[in-house]
């Protein structure tokens, strides 16, 4: 189906498309160079970390890189060939050469009988062996005999990459947004969430922000292990944040909470995903899933949530299916539309105090009324202006006043501009 999409839905799936055919992993050439492509359209730092640093229960990996991976038949044809298709390759495979039966062989290959046309996607991070992924409908054309396999990879010290952006607001506290980048050649899971956090950092980079945003482009579960021990002192200041990923497919928004459940970000997504035009489900925190797991681990317990449309482990899910047609510029520019909500929300949630509060205040005398009388929302306005005098006394937020009232979040930040203006109120927070 064609969509009509916007320009920048059209810029999010072009940039997927140029970054579809690297071969990521955790560590390796794939990632530096995606965090260079990144790095035309945002200043991020690309960041390093050497190989065999000690990062809670964990150690970074030695460096992965790849060249050259195939079979050949007995006829010196290449059955299978790294060439045509990153998800050949069992991420992580250790260098090979040698020539084996087809019984050998298959104990290396990795393929899916379920979905017999799909490359599945296998990787061996952490558990040293070779092996290749092809479709069940290939293996099934393959005849005894031997075959010889040439895997030119090497893992050796290096370093573990990560992109990091932090744009300062008025305030040092942080709205943390993560999203992995070490898939080779799969849409959703997760160019879907680089190329929507890239954009989405140009829009805050071109706003007035009052909090603080930290972007991470990191290595699924090992990198936001590494973020975390190497940036201790910076998390009591991440007030709260979203893992983004799966967000290009067309399927409803799916909102897993943060493990506190009824955090200030948990309330947020809720109240945009709430008043936003798409369909929505808000699921509790489970301890599967993206890094999201790192992030509320019980010693980190950070308010982020994970922001998708399809859920983890969709038919396409981690095979050659999920591909740059099972995305589309529309999905990539609707997911944006969302999370840029939930920033512009995060962003004006503050709490006030009402510095006049024995008694209601009389507006009058200070032209309240004429400040804002004669526009046809006027009367929302003043309801605005007694809800949040009544509410302000430092322990509510806007967002706290605007689900009492039912009156919009942005009204409520406007009246509270206008009330701070004529020394009625003082943010405090
Ligand atoms: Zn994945």
């Amino acid at each position: 189906m064609q969509h009509m999409a916007s320009e920048l839905g059209s810029q999010m799936y072009d940039l997927a498309r140029r970054l579809y055919p690297i071969c990521r992993s955790i560590t390796g050439e794939g990632v530096r160079k995606t965090l260079k492509i990144l790095q035309e359209s945002i200043p991020l730092e690309i960041k390093e970390v050497p190989s065999g640093t000690e990062v809670f229960d964990w150690v970074v990996p030695l460096e992965w890189n790849i060249r050259e991976a195939w079979i050949k038949d007995e006829k010196g044809e290449k059955v299978v060939d790294f060439a045509n298709h990153n998800l050949h390759i069992l991420n992580y495979s250790i260098p090979y050469r040698g020539k084996l039966s087809l019984k050998a062989l298959k104990e290396h290959i990795f393929c899916l009988p379920e979905k017999p046309d799909l490359i599945p996607y296998r990787t061996s991070y952490y558990n040293r062996n070779w092996g290749f992924c092809m479709t069940y409908e290939q293996l099934q054309t393959l005849e005894e005999g031997t075959y010889e396999v040439f895997i030119d990879a090497t893992l050796a010290s290096g370093c573990l990459n990560y992109g990091e952006l932090v744009i300062p607001g008025e305030s040092d506290e942080e709205f943390l947004l993560s999203t992995h980048i070490c898939h080779p050649s799969l849409a959703n899971d997760n160019l879907s969430g680089m190329v929507l956090l890239t954009h989405l950092a140009q829009a805050v980079l071109s706003r007035k922000n009052y909090y603080s945003y930290r972007f991470l482009f990191i290595p699924g579960t090992i990198g936001s292990i590494t973020w975390l021990a190497l940036n201790q002192g910076v998390l009591p200041r991440i007030k709260g944040g979203l893992v983004a990923s799966l967000v290009g497919d067309p399927a409803p928004f799916h909102f897993k909470k943060s493990r506190r459940g009824n955090s200030t970000l948990d309330q947020v997504v809720q109240y945009v995903l709430e008043h936003s035009n798409f369909p929505f489900e808000i699921l509790d925190f489970h301890p599967y899933g993206y890094d999201e797991r790192q992030f509320c681990s019980p010693g980190i317990d950070l308010a982020v949530g994970n922001l998708t449309r399809s859920i983890f482990g969709y038919p396409e899910y981690h095979t050659s299916a999920d591909n740059l047609d099972f995305i589309s510029a529309r999905d990539l520019s609707i997911s944006y539309e969302v999370y840029l909500s939930v920033i512009q929300h995060w962003d004006c949630n503050q709490t006030y105090l009402n510095l006049s509060p024995m008694g209601e205040p009389q507006l009058g005398k200070r032209g309240l009324y004429q400040a804002i009388g004669g526009q046809s929302d006027s009367h929302e306005q003043q309801m605005a202006m007694l809800w949040i005098l009544n509410q302000s006394d430092g322990s509510h937020t806007l967002l706290d006043v605007a689900r009492k009232s039912g009156i919009p979040l942005f009204t409520l930040q406007k009246v509270a501009g206008i009330l701070q203006q004529k020394k009625l109120l003082q943010r405090i927070h």
